[in-house]
């Protein structure tokens, strides 16, 4: 038998196989050459993050207010966390799930002094200040907001991931 594509909307023959989650769970789907692709392009971004934080990152907080969305693709995960951000009603940033750590007197390891460079913070600013900074980024570089030109997609990614390394190191872990 077949597989299909599991790829929203896609009916070609599904020969490649995706990991679901990058742990040893051997959970995976089958995809077709040109979306086998797409995946690994995407997954790449995950490098340099360990193992929690890639777990953590597709399984944030996000998943818990749209559990009909599907999160097994990390490019679906961006856009929707973009799309979500972009969204004035949106509730991404007013759950009570979890507190923030104060962090006072951290030292912060070299990948968090980056992230705050990235989202363009000083280092240790209040995780408000940070949440604010990113909406204000996601708004600038969404290709919503530049004509559809996807030009600063890639610097966006970049931009998420500094702040979920925030959010990791704010949140503790
Ligand atoms: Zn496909």
């Amino acid at each position: 038998m077949e597989n299909i594509c599991d790829h929203k909307n896609c009916n070609k023959s599904g020969k490649y196989k995706a990991p679901i989650e990058k742990d040893n769970s051997q959970k995976f789907r089958w995809l077709c050459l040109d979306h086998i692709k797409e995946f690994n392009k995407s997954w790449d971004y995950f490098k340099g993050m360990s193992n929690l934080e890639v777990c953590y990152f597709l399984k944030s907080d996000m998943t818990w207010h749209r559990p009909t969305q599907s999160f097994s693709s990390p490019d679906n995960f961006f856009r929707i966390l973009w799309s979500s951000t972009l969204n004035k009603n949106s509730d991404t940033f007013n759950n009570g799930a979890f507190q923030m750590k104060i962090l006072k007197n951290v030292n912060f390891s070299e990948k968090d002094r980056k992230a705050f460079r990235v989202i363009e913070t000083e280092v240790g600013a209040k995780w408000e200040k940070i949440q604010c900074q990113f909406k204000k980024l996601v708004k600038k570089y969404h290709p919503d907001m530049n004509s559809g030109n996807k030009k600063f997609e890639e610097k966006l990614k970049i931009i998420t991931l500094a702040y979920t390394q925030l959010k990791l190191t704010y949140k503790g872990k």
